[in-house]
């Protein structure tokens, strides 16, 4: 019997199958997109440079370069910058650094050479331009004078269908000198607009985005990259699928609530293909479930409103589901590019668990971390009987699974740091770590992991009541890797840094920004969910070799988690370090 039968899934294709693989392989056999000198799979993504990118944006840049990369196409990174108004430089430099981060470009070997497909709908604004002249001439454009309240109020609604606009039958050699004069600056904002025309009743259209979709309209607003040479500016719904057609794009991917959008989408390709303006076929547009993730929100606007109320110190919080917070925070490109596998596409809204996210960055930092001891929550040991100014050379491996990484030296002392919570005075059931002697009964004996078996003497504590430092005798003969140092069985073992040459250093324990799952869910204030925990900030005992830590390296801290060195408030000799995620999803159980 072959061994496929037995277990299906050894027979399952390498690469994931989705709904968009089964279409573009369906594409492929069929031919459809087989045109001369380009690939026969196109994507784009396509940003509004209007704020930082988001996890949620992650999803659909992994999805359009990953099959673009799957299939020997080619992926553009193409801004709609048609909104003068919200959109700076800031925003498009960073996108740019987000999309080249989760480890993608935009060149592609074509029969000429490397083509760079960076683009910008500004790019085709004269294109546009002459489209849209082109629909007026067809009958398909009209200019509207209606002021904004009598078109939203003339547009209907789900329930009522809308009223034809008493500008609707202008005639088109008006409507055409208008619609220049408007270009020409010779209106203010808001006074025309150009709407399309799909059909004789579309006013009564059950879709409200077939009701004369507006398609330029007037504002005389400087443009990050045309300057002043234009005073309209063409709308999304109908920038969108021109650029798409004018940069063969072969599938237009984007998320569910652009479904309602595709009709307008279809009709205005076919109508241009007639006038010539497009290789074909024309592009089809694709819809996929947005990524909602829990504890987090991926709304720009929302998450704007963090930044500008000071709730995280910017865009690039470590607490921040933004790809600039990610990374900051300690996320690795590999670990997303793992979860928007993992979560794959769907046409079903749902919601995806943070702990997924948690999971692929422990998954994918587990077998290449660095190993390294630090104590967060520092109280002193003192070994009784080891000499006050000796030291006793210890080491161990970078990774426990790869001796190649090497090894890390440290050294052994009287004083020592260990974890406060590594002590217990009353210990509870099943408690292993330090618990002093009482009455006849010895302390418990603990192994200080590459160090040596100890037992509990004694503690001190302050005039309040707290253990201030807890005392121990070691055992000569268990040095760990020494012979017979396993006949010592000991069930507590613990980390800890000699006091005398610890690092001390800054470290960030954040948490979920929002307690709840969901936090703005059904128009909830979002505001009122934040975590007041989201960050604790401690003063940690390292040890030393950790002073040569810089920005982004990342380690795991034995027994706490994974932690990256800060990108921006690390100093030479001077680290500070972020907690990534802790060791075990531990979440829940709080
Ligand atoms: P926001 O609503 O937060 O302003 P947006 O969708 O308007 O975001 P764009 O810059 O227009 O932001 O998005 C670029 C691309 O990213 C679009 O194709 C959009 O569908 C996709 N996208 C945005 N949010 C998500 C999400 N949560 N999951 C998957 N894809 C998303
Ligand atoms: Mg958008």
């Amino acid at each position: 019997m072959s061994n496929d039968k037995k277990n299906p899934a050894a027979a399952a294709p390498a690469l994931p199958s989705n709904f968009l693989r089964a279409i573009i392989e369906n594409d492929l056999a069929a031919g459809t997109h087989t045109r001369e000198g380009l690939p026969n799979v196109i994507t784009r993504f396509p940003p509004e440079p209007n704020g930082y990118l988001h996890v949620g944006h992650a999803k659909s840049i992994c999805l359009n370069f990953g099959l673009a990369r799957d299939y020997n196409g080619r992926c553009h990174l193409r801004f709609d910058d048609t909104n003068p108004e919200k959109e700076e430089q800031e925003y498009v430099d960073t996108i740019i650094d987000s999309v080249k981060w989760l480890g993608f470009d935009w060149n592609w070997q074509g029969p000429n050479g490397n083509e760079v497909h960076l683009h910008h709908a500004s790019d085709y604004f004269d294109q546009l331009y002459e489209m849209a002249e082109y629909l007026i001439n067809q009958g398909y454009a009209y200019v509207d004078s209606q002021s904004a309240e009598e078109m939203a109020a003339n547009r209907g609604n789900f329930n009522t269908p809308g009223v034809n606009s008493p500008f609707r039958n202008r005639p088109r050699e008006e409507s055409l000198q208008m619609f220049r004069d408007m270009k020409a600056g010779k209106y203010k904002d808001g006074e025309h607009i150009l709407r399309a025309k799909i059909s004789e009743d579309a006013m009564s259209s059950p879709n409200m985005n077939m009701r004369d979709p507006a398609i330029y309209r007037i504002r005389h607003e400087h443009h990050v990259r045309t300057g002043n040479a234009w005073c309209i500016y063409p709308m999304y719904d109908y920038t969108h699928p021109i650029s798409d057609a004018l940069e063969n794009i072969t599938h237009s991917i984007c998320t569910l609530e652009f479904q309602d959008h595709r009709p307008f989408y279809d009709w205005l390709l076919e109508t241009l293909s007639k006038g010539g303006f497009f290789k074909l076929p024309v592009p089809k547009q694709y819809e996929f479930s947005r990524l909602n993730l829990t504890y987090v929100i991926t709304s720009k606007r929302k998450l704007r409103q963090l930044v500008e109320d000071g709730v995280v110190t910017g865009w690039d919080d470590p607490r921040m589901p933004t790809i600039v917070g990610l990374r900051r925070r300690g996320y690795t490109p590999e670990s997303i590019q793992l979860f928007a596998e993992r979560i794959g596409v769907t046409k079903s809204d749902g919601w995806i668990d943070m702990s997924t996210l948690e999971g692929c960055v422990r998954e994918d930092l587990d077998p290449k971390a660095p190993r390294a001891t630090a104590v967060l929550r520092p109280l002193k040991l003192i070994v009784e009987n080891f000499p006050a100014d000796a030291s006793e050379p210890c080491s161990c491996p970078v990774h426990p699974h790869h001796p190649e990484m090497g090894t890390r030296q440290f050294n052994f002392t009287r004083e020592l740091w260990i974890e406060a919570d590594d002590f217990m005075e009353t210990p509870t059931k099943g408690y292993f770590r330090y618990t002093p002697p009482v009455g006849d009964q010895p302390g418990s004996r603990v192994r200080l992991r590459h160090g040596f078996v100890t037992e509990c003497t004694g503690y001190d504590k302050d005039e309040n009541g707290n253990v201030t430092a807890v005392r121990v005798k070691y055992f000569e003969d268990s040095k760990s890797g020494t012979p017979g140092s396993d006949n010592y069985k000991v069930k507590g073992n613990i980390h800890w840094v000699s006091a005398a040459d610890a690092l001390e250093a800054e470290v960030r324990l954040y948490d979920r920004l929002f307690t709840d799952p969901q936090p703005d869910a059904g128009g909830k204030d979002f505001m009122a969910a934040l975590n007041p925990n989201a960050l604790e900030t401690v003063t940690a005992y390292l040890e030393p070799g950790m002073k040569n830590a810089v920005g982004d390296q990342r380690y795991q801290f034995e027994r706490h988690g994974y932690f990256v060195a800060d990108r921006v408030d690390s100093q030479p000799g001077k680290p500070v370090f972020n907690r990534i995620v802790t060791l075990k999803d531990s979440f829940a159980a709080k």
